[in-house]
């Protein structure tokens, strides 16, 4: 079975067996999932959703947040954890939102990438849940799983280097919601410590699996 063989049959058990929502909760609002997107760096997403609530209420949208105080902003994000990098990177990026387009969150990959604090990870998130334009999500959950499924070598962590690989495996309407069910899935059941192998619908596929 080729690798892309291989993804297909993941894909559709995935589909069968799990959700395909995204785990921040921001209510599909653009500069909400730029923000908690940011947030959710060394950070739960369960804990982003928290914070998120009172932090939009003080600054609902890029022009509120580019003229934050930045201690206040700071405060209200310092659950977070890396809060004083994270508060600047998100007042700059709202600074830029505001003077280079308007206050919307752009879609395409290059004025993504332009913001502070967005890299591709984030990028391929916007772009997948916002526009429609597809993208492999590499986060921590996706980079395990894959890993460990074998598409390469567990021992990889490189996001970039993960995205370049499975882009191709992976037909471009279906990678958004695979890299959502992939975090649903590695919270349940492939998580980062004793993953549960015994009954995991993917153990067929997987290397991981093999090897113990
Ligand atoms: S068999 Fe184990 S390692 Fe492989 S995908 Fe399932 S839970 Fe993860």
């Amino acid at each position: 079975m080729t690798k892309k063989e291989r993804m297909a049959g993941v894909i559709q058990i995935l589909k069968n067996t799990v959700r395909s929502d995204c785990a921040l909760e921001f209510n599909g609002d653009p500069f909400r999932l730029a923000v908690m997107a940011r947030l959710s760096a060394q950070c739960t997403d369960a804990r982003v959703n928290i914070v998120s609530h009172d932090l939009f209420k003080k600054y609902p949208n890029a022009h509120d947040m580019a003229e934050a105080d930045i201690t206040e902003l700071e405060n209200l994000i310092k659950p977070c954890g890396l809060y004083r990098t994270k508060a600047k990177s998100l007042k700059e990026m709202s600074v830029s939102l505001e003077e280079k387009h308007g206050g919307k969150i752009p879609s395409d990959m290059e004025s993504l990438l332009a913001l502070s604090g967005v890299g591709r990870k984030i990028a391929n998130l916007i772009r997948g849940d916002l526009y429609g334009l597809g993208g492999v999500v590499a986060d921590t959950h996706c980079i395990r799983i894959c890993g460990r499924l074998g598409f390469y070598p567990e021992t990889l962590k490189d996001a970039v280097k993960v995205e370049k690989i499975l882009t191709p495996l992976i037909p471009k309407e279906e990678q958004t919601d695979l890299c959502h069910r992939l975090v649903w899935f590695g919270r349940d059941t492939c998580t980062a410590r004793n993953p549960k192998c015994n009954g995991c619908p993917l153990a067929k596929f997987c290397k991981h699996n093999e090897n113990i």
